[in-house]
């Protein structure tokens, strides 16, 4: 199938001391239309470097993308000027992020901040686009929205600014949407309702959403797709079952088994999984996972793995994939 957006060989580095820091090496995936791609993974796995690399926003955090290609109908993205990016972004591309009130103006109403969004790309009128931003605050389930509309942010519940930003990121239709972990700052119950929202929205815009997120439970519910990054680059890939129910690299299974209700039995502690996430500049040799992994093996010290495809699309970069056998098998030492 053709895909709306695809990433190829992505390579994103940050300049410091030491040399250039790889956040992101060579990832690569495809979006498609009316269809949601978790990227998962602890905080400085690279999920955020590579969404903010798809928005040419990683200019702006001092970043560079060294190599690779980023496609949007056919056109690549990295090679696009800032002037042109400006065009796309919050028109065919938007954008959301965790915190809802750092994207919001204080100064400004929130229905003057989604109409604003409304007449730079569609080039409507003041009362055309002001109607629109209402008829948006009505789809992201904001009561009374011709009320809400003359409010300013600081009047808004935290969840209600996160529907808010949705809002305003969508009222032009957007082909891709990323979000970036758009629940964490919220408690549980928001946080099910604006999971809820973007999947009917989803489907009601027809438009692919690029979620990251370092909860396998948000991934769990929302997902279609699914890619696990650990220090820059993607360990698994597959849909949400071919990852949930036969996970292959160590390091998933170990996300997983963190989450409540995942193979767990009562009165057992959740799984953590021991040590943590690499330094940049100090990147383990080999599999970058083994220090943490428990059972690596000498080959996974000395040579980084290479991706292996267990068939329709479920590829694994482990050294242990190899022969589809899963890795919890031969890891008795990991609680079950
Ligand atoms: Fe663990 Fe080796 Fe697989 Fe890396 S390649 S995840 S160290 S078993
Ligand atoms: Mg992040």
């Amino acid at each position: 199938s053709v895909s709306l957006l695809e990433i190829k060989d992505l390579t994103v580095g940050f300049p410091a001391e030491q040399g250039i820091l790889k956040a992101v090496d060579r990832v690569s995936l495809k979006m498609e239309e009316g269809k949601t791609f978790c990227l998962v993974g602890e905080s400085g796995s690279g999920k955020s470097v590579t969404s903010l690399s798809i928005m040419r926003l990683i200019d702006y955090d001092g970043g560079d993308i060294l190599s690779g290609e980023i496609f949007f109908h056919g056109e690549d993205l990295v090679q696009k000027s800032q002037e042109e990016m400006i065009k796309l972004r919050g028109y065919k591309l938007a954008m959301i992020f965790q915190e809802p009130m750092s994207a919001l103006n204080p100064v400004f109403t929130v229905g003057d901040q989604i109409a604003e969004a409304v007449m730079l790309h569609q080039k409507k009128g003041k009362k055309e686009a002001w109607q629109d931003a209402i008829e948006m605050l009505r789809l992201v389930g904001i009561p009374a929205p011709e009320v809400r509309a003359r409010q300013y942010p600081h009047e808004l519940s935290g969840g209600m600014c996160q529907r808010v930003v949705i809002a305003m990121a969508l009222v032009c239709k957007p082909e891709v949407l990323i979000a970036d972990e758009p629940t964490t700052a919220l408690d549980v119950t928001v946080q099910a309702q604006i999971l809820d929202l973007l999947r009917q929205l989803k489907a009601e815009l027809n438009m692919a959403i690029l979620l990251i997120t370092h909860d396998m439970g948000v991934a769990a519910e929302v997902a279609d797709q699914i890619a696990v990054m650990y220090a820059g680059v993607i360990v698994e890939e597959g849909t949400v079952e071919q990852v949930f129910s036969h996970p292959c690299h160590p390091y998933t299974l170990g996300l997983l088994k963190s989450i409540p209700g995942y193979e767990s039995e009562r009165g057992k502690d959740l799984y953590a999984i021991p040590g943590n996430i690499p330094s940049l500049a100090q990147l383990p040799q080999g599999c970058r996972f083994h220090p943490r992994c428990v059972p690596a093996r000498e080959k996974c010290r000395l040579e980084e793995p290479v991706p292996h495809d267990l068939g329709s699309g479920h590829v694994v970069k482990c050294w242990l994939s190899e022969g589809a056998e899963r890795a919890e098998k031969r890891s008795p030492d990991l609680p079950a």
